[in-house]
């Protein structure tokens, strides 16, 4: 099955189960200051699970883009090193506002995938929470699942939007990808490496939680599930990685042809199309290239794309010219995609033009210093300098350093932000804008934009 065709399977099959079809929203959260980008099928239905605004459905179900790069949920690192994340992906949902709740959720999930899309029983693994013994009695009595194939997870099984808003204990569906592939069941020590990949997540959304961390019940318990199209993907098209499935070959082979590259694995290629997606829809809903918030967001994903493609040999712009692909690609399902792409095009390639002058200077001053360092820390100095000087994003130098087996010293780093800044405030005319911190792991927190701090702050 094309990626296309399950993408439409799910929205008809909850469709024929009573569910209202909505569209997906915006990445860019319509009026909610605690959000980013949209990371979730829910995002949209926020205030409806809240009760604070009625629908004249109780039941939906979407294909949602999302991008999960910055803010509670930060996958940029990840892309080129999982075989599950990217920053841009779709995410197939049903709700259930106050209508059904556990046993028809996981009832509707189960159907889908044994059922509509047959997949082997024996191959699936569920999570719940470790509170759980509702759903666990579900999964066991009802369903039929061996015990043995059934983990209690404490907090990777309690899902949040954010540090605010809808959430509640969720019961997972992972895919075993086979004894190839390294890695352990949900809950071992080594489940983080891509054998078990999750595919589905029921959310049972109960509570709503607030700024001092309180949680206080929903009007109605409902239901929020997300399943990551590209991911259901892999699995149906026999491949262990999301980057193998139709779609992103095409964008891979387009690359390659590109630049001249005949290595299809190349790690680079797969970030490059990871990154076109995000970029290109990002500006496509409204977001431009720039030094604050969601603009720096995009500035430095599509800075990152640009560096993956010097790596790969690309002497001049190429980053732009893949926006007709991802149009033929993405196209029919998103107009709006097609909609802006001469918009989507132009804005990419002024970032290209203004970023090449600067990063092959960058870069050899990079190398440079690295071959001149003893130890694997580049000095916090250097980081500072190739973003002030060459515009590196610090997440970019950080992308280099661990390629090369080097880490960062962000104190350092800081320390000499801190210095600019004084300087700048001192002397007055300094253009350059010092708000941007990044942080390279764990979370970073958004603060919202009435605030004045820029939304990554390193914590
Ligand atoms: P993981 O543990 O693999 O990072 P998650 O638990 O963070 O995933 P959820 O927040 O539960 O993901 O999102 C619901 C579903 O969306 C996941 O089960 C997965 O199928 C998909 N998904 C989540 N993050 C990504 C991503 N970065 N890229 C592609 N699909 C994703
Ligand atoms: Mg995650
Ligand atoms: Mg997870
Ligand atoms: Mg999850």
């Amino acid at each position: 099955m094309k990626t296309a065709e399950i993408r439409e399977a799910f929205l008809s099959y909850f469709e024929s189960q009573q569910h209202t079809r909505v569209a997906s929203s915006s990445l860019v959260p319509h009026d909610d200051p605690t959000l980013l980008f949209t990371n979730a099928g829910m995002n949209q239905f926020k205030e409806t699970f809240l009760g604070l605004e009625v629908r004249d459905y109780t039941r939906a179900t979407s294909s949602q883009r999302c991008v999960r790069a910055g803010g509670k949920h930060n996958d940029l690192e990840n892309v080129g090193y999982t075989a599950r994340h990217h920053t841009f992906f779709e995410m197939l949902g049903n709700f259930s506002f106050g209508d059904y709740f556990k046993r028809e959720a996981i009832q509707f999930a189960w159907t889908f995938l044994t059922e509509v899309l047959g997949l082997p029983k024996a191959r699936l693994w569920i999570t719940v929470h470790i509170s759980d013994d509702e759903a666990a009695a579900i999964w066991i009595d009802e369903i039929g699942i061996d015990p043995n194939r059934l983990s209690r997870l404490d907090e990777d099984n309690f899902w949040q939007m954010g540090d605010t808003g809808p959430c509640g204990p969720s019961s997972e569906i992972f895919y075993d990808h086979g004894a190839d592939v390294p890695g352990g069941p949900p809950g071992s020590e080594d489940d983080d490496l891509d054998r078990y990949i999750e595919i589905w997540n029921l959310v049972f959304m109960q509570f709503n939680r607030d700024a001092d961390g309180t949680l206080h019940p929903l009007p109605a318990p409902s239901v929020d599930t997300g399943m990551g199209l590209e991911r259901i993907a892999a699995v149906l098209q026999g491949v262990h990685s999301n980057y193998e499935i139709d779609l992103f070959q095409a964008l891979i082979a387009a690359t390659a042809a590109r630049l001249g590259v005949t290595d299809l694995e190349h790690k680079s290629l797969r970030v490059i199309a990871d990154h076109l997606r995000s970029c290109c829809f990002l500006v496509a809903d409204g977001v431009l290239p720039g030094n604050e918030g969601r603009g720096y967001v995009l500035r430095r994903i599509i800075r990152r794309a640009i560096r993956h493609g010097s790596k790969l040999g690309a002497d001049g712009p190429f980053f732009s010219a893949l926006v007709p692909e991802l149009v033929a690609q993405m196209g029919d399902a998103y107009p709006e995609l097609r909609d802006s792409e001469s918009r989507i095009a132009s804005a990419l390639a002024n970032e290209e033009d203004q970023f090449a002058r600067t990063l092959d200077n960058g870069l050899s001053i990079l190398d440079g210093e690295l071959a001149a360092l003893s130890g694997t820390v580049i000095p916090g100095e250097l980081v500072f300098r190739l973003y002030d000087t060459y515009g590196f994003p610090v997440d970019l130098t950080n992308d280099i350093a661990r390629e090369r087996g080097f880490t960062l010293d962000l104190d350092g780093y800081e320390a000499a932000m801190d210095e600019q800044r004084k300087r700048s405030q001192e002397g007055g005319s300094f253009k350059v804008d010092y708000s941007n911190t990044v942080a390279l792991e764990g979370e970073t927190e958004f603060t919202g934009y009435d605030s004045g701090v820029s939304e990554a702050t390193v914590m």
